[in-house]
């Protein structure tokens, strides 16, 4: 037998793992700087390691007031309904429910090009058709409504995702309601918002009181540094938040993930430490590095150095693992997440070097 024709499937390509590198390279891990998946370089919250701790002997049973008590910690961070919070196994996994929540085969989505690769990874899945709106080099890759609405055609759902990964732009509160209002009643536009804790500015959630047509994704992986756990959540408006009942995988998110989330988003100091770093890398990155570094709202920067493949390879040789963008179809460009001070200072002394060689 066979599985249904996957051929116009793509498959994820991830930023690669200190373990692979260092059996590559026949080093110690311990050598290696990785800074090309944007996760925390601090680790996960003290107090979400000690959750997972203690939460490991109740592992027998199914997860079901962890599930509860975490919603309603979320719901009651965003001053929402706990219905409206949609947990889920990582961002990744919000994708999947909205998708099945709301595509019917041979739906349409627009998707974001560059962009993440999983929205039509995920639209595939659920039997949507994928067409995509370009956001440009020749626009310094600004993120208008015109960028989005130029392409749009009627599509059930528009991923919009502020800041953008791995442009580092974003979109205005303004942008993304005017993006809103001039799609269909039945087009829902997805606010990724992976990146918003690194980001100025108010979430896209504000608009959630007026409007029923916009979701907004948030997830632990990044600021929260839990990336290894898979949680994440949607905030939904409320008129249809109960479809989450017939779509979720039931018991997605494990127990444990709930309790490390629940204290995660309880350790603000972790979280602030975290934003602070981010906020000194960026800058630093940007004002050190002998190469274009365009302007970030998340935890990395992209740079433009002329061939990515070959810069990032020449990092890797130099214990510095970045992301070279070609996956995204920017081959021009290399993405370096922010680190601690000392492996933003080391990862930017390493590239300035290549670059002159
Ligand atoms: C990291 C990321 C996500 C979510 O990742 P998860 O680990 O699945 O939570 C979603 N969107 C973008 C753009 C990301 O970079």
């Amino acid at each position: 037998m066979e599985p249904r024709d996957l051929s116009d499937h793509t498959e994820y390509v991830a930023g690669q793992g200190i373990e692979e590198v260092a059996r590559e390279l026949g080093r110690d891990p311990s050598e290696l700087v990785k800074l090309a998946s944007n996760e925390n370089p601090f680790g996960p919250s003290p107090k979400a390691v000690d959750a997972i701790r203690e939460s490991a002997p109740g592992v027998h049973h199914y997860p079901k007031s962890a599930h509860t008590d975490l919603t309603e910690a979320i719901a009651a961070k965003w001053a929402v309904d706990s219905s409206q919070i949609w947990l889920s196994p990582g961002g990744d996994g919000a994708l999947d429910y909205l998708a099945r929540a709301m595509l019917e085969p041979g739906d349409t989505v627009l998707v974001p090009d560059p962009g993440f690769a999983y929205y039509e990874m995920s639209a595939r899945f659920h039997h949507g058709t994928v067409n995509r709106y370009s956001i440009v080099e020749a626009t310094d890759f600004a993120l208008t409504p015109e960028t989005v609405l130029d392409s749009y055609q009627g599509e059930r759902i528009v991923y919009l995702t502020s800041p953008h990964n791995p442009l580092g732009g974003q979109f205005t509160i303004e942008a993304v309601r005017e993006i809103a209002a001039a799609t269909d009643d039945e087009t829902l536009v997805i606010v990724d918002e992976a990146y918003g804790e690194f980001a100025e500015g108010e979430s896209a959630r504000t608009l959630l009181d007026q409007r029923t047509d916009i979701a907004v994704l948030r997830t632990f992986s990044k600021a929260y540094g839990l990336a290894g756990l898979r949680l994440g959540y949607t905030i939904v408006p409320s008129p249809w938040a109960d479809a989450y009942a017939r779509v979720n995988t039931p018991f997605g998110v494990s127990s444990i993930a709930c309790m490390a989330g629940q204290a995660a988003l309880e350790d603000d100091e972790h979280v602030e430490r975290t934003v602070e770093t981010v906020k000194w890398a960026r800058e630093y990155m940007r004002s050190e590095i002998e190469a274009p570094v365009h302007e970030s709202h998340g935890n990395f920067v992209m740079v433009e150095v002329g061939d990515g493949t070959a810069v990032a390879d020449a990092m890797r040789d130099r214990g510095v693992i970045i992301r070279d963008l070609s996956s995204f179809g920017l081959p021009a460009h290399v993405r370096i997440t922010a680190g601690t001070n000392s492996e933003t200072k080391q990862a930017v002394r390493e590239l300035n070097e290549v670059l002159e060689s």
